[in-house]
């Protein structure tokens, strides 16, 4: 959905479209705008007098998608988090399968020299 800035014309970037929250805002008129009642402008409805929202309103909404801005980027930074341990554990995985194998054929290499030993010391 294309919301146009009444004020000056340009495009509002998706990225400050609230939909669900009914705001829109136009970072070079850094104002605030409500998509419906815009919509409604586009189609040639009647232009309805409160287009902006109480400025109560436009503050708290503002603090809500703040707060929402700082949870993002804590959750980012705990994805981060969780993403690189979880590449250590992967690491360690490996190394662990490594060190596994390797004293697996050196068991392997015994058990054969113990064999060969017992079966000279019968036939040899
Ligand atoms: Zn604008």
């Amino acid at each position: 959905m294309e919301i146009i800035c009444p004020k000056c014309k340009k495009p509002i970037e998706s990225g400050n479209i609230f939909l669900s929250q009914d705001l829109a805002f136009c970072g070079s008129c850094n104002e605030w705008y409500v998509p419906s009642t815009l919509e409604a402008r586009q189609l040639g409805a009647n232009e309805p007098k409160d287009e902006y929202l109480p400025v109560e309103q436009i503050e708290f909404l503002s603090k809500q998608i703040e707060h929402k801005n700082k949870e993002i980027s804590r959750l980012e930074a705990e994805k981060e988090r969780l993403s690189l341990e979880l590449n250590d554990a992967i690491k360690a995985n490996k190394r662990l399968k490594g060190k596994a194998r390797r004293r697996l054929i050196a068991i392997i290499i015994i058990i054969s020299a113990i064999t060969a030993l017992v079966l000279y010391a019968i036939f040899g």
